[in-house]
């Protein structure tokens, strides 16, 4: 049968890397819903609306068509922004928009809109807890905080996105942490029934068996 995968945790753990494998391996779609996030961050700022204005934030975003091609591109009102959405000012303005409760309602309800058939595999900060709680198989992917930022900062240099250093990195990532798992709004944290991994010395290959294994069942189940 098919079944929803839920991978929530913190900054740069490795969850959009493998959340992508996973869905080529199933033949499933990924969404990564930090890309609309990031999205509506990107056009609150260029907008000039401030991150903590909830109403213009809120009325913007009624207007914005966000798009997640499952070629990783991101498009946003017809724009190409999967690079500018990445950059490291934009990662801490797409903090400070999901702190906004209307945002994370809006959102949320486009998120589970597209997964409303099965056969997804998203991957978040509440995936497990609020937006796919009955996710068949939900996983809390965490890292060390030196191996994420040496992450991010390959895949950028990779992926050709204009980059910090390491050491920048790596405070941005404590901050966006910080950020998440303090906010009122659905803070980060693990789902009771998340099963955790630490991918900080897993290689790609190692972690993807570790859920398919978990996924295993299901997947031979009868609907
Ligand atoms: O996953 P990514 O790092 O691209 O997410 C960018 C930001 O969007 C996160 O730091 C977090 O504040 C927010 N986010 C969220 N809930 C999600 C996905 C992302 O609050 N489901």
């Amino acid at each position: 049968m098919k079944i929803n995968i839920a991978i929530d945790g913190p900054s740069a753990a490795g969850k959009s890397t493998i959340a992508k494998k996973l869905a080529e391996k199933l033949g499933y779609v990924h969404l990564d819903t930090g890309a609309m996030y990031r999205c509506t961050a990107l056009k609150a700022v260029r907008s000039g609306i401030a991150l903590d204005d909830e109403a213009s934030v809120c009325a913007m975003l009624e207007d914005t068509d966000i798009r997640l091609l499952s070629t990783g591109e991101v498009f946003m009102d017809g724009e190409d922004v999967s690079q500018a959405i990445r950059t490291d000012e934009n990662s801490l303005a797409a903090s400070a928009v999901s702190k906004l409760p209307k945002v994370r309602e809006e959102l949320v309800r486009r998120q589970q809109k597209m997964a409303e058939e099965k056969g997804y595999i998203m991957d978040g900060r509440d995936i497990g807890t609020v937006v796919l709680k009955d996710a068949e198989v939900k996983i809390f992917m965490t890292a060390s905080p030196e191996a994420r930022a040496e992450r991010r900062y390959k895949q950028n240099i990779e992926k050709g996105i204009p980059t910090s250093d390491i050491a920048t990195i790596a405070e941005e990532i404590r901050q966006r942490d910080y950020e998440d798992t303090h906010r009122a709004a659905s803070p980060l944290k693990k789902a009771d029934d998340a099963t955790e991994i630490d991918t900080s010395y897993m290689t790609i290959e190692e972690v993807c068996s570790a859920i398919y294994a978990l996924a295993e069942p299901f997947l031979n189940r009868e609907a």
